[in-house]
């Protein structure tokens, strides 16, 4: 299945969270087992391509994809969490949202010094989630030189702002 067709597949909810947002939302695609695979393979041969050692996914929707890419190239996964979930040292990021802000946290051993690390999300909009996850994995010691999304807002910016940190941002799909 070409991205293409696996656009068909996102549904796009009006007004969710609030008023004014069109939600992209990737239950429809999950949903379907040949678009599930086709995107799992995309996102497993760009993170090959990219020379990837681990992929580091975020919670939630990125752990649907990263995990499934890291099975595909039997490579480790790093999930990249909410605050408060892990039960050991961690080490975290809080990042600014639109109204508040957020924080991300992993166990710090997760990461070997070096390692060759690729970011798996379903989405970048403003981006403000995928830097403040190459920032943690870079003070874990990681190697952050690549980000893969299924979808990609290029309006909201993020995109040019996780390039702008040194980081090659690739999507399958965009909605303007
Ligand atoms: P950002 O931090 O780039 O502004 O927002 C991206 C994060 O918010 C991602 O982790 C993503 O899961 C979530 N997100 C924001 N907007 C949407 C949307 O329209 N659809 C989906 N599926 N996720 C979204």
């Amino acid at each position: 299945m070409t991205p293409d067709t696996l656009k068909d597949l996102v549904r796009t909810v009006p007004d969710f969270p609030e008023p004014g947002i069109q939600f992209r939302d990737i239950t429809t695609l999950v949903g379907n087992g040949p678009g599930l695979a086709a995107t799992v393979n995309h996102l497993a041969r760009m993170a090959r391509d990219a020379g990837a050692e681990a992929i580091a996914g975020m919670e939630a929707r990125g752990f649907i994809f990263g995990a499934a890419a890291a099975v595909e190239l039997e490579l480790p996964f790093i999930p990249v969490r909410k605050p408060g979930k892990l039960p050991v040292a961690t080490i975290g990021v809080d990042y600014a949202l639109e109204y508040g802000t957020d924080r991300l946290e992993i166990d710090p051993t997760s990461i070997t010094d070096d390692q060759r690390v690729v970011i798996v999300d379903d989405l970048i909009a403003t981006g403000g989630t995928a830097q403040a996850a190459v920032q943690l994995l870079r003070m874990a010691g990681g190697t952050v030189d690549d980000a893969l999304f299924v979808i990609d807002l290029p309006d909201l910016g993020g995109a040019r702002a996780l390039h702008d940190a040194g980081v090659t941002v690739s999507a399958l799909m965009q909605f303007e």
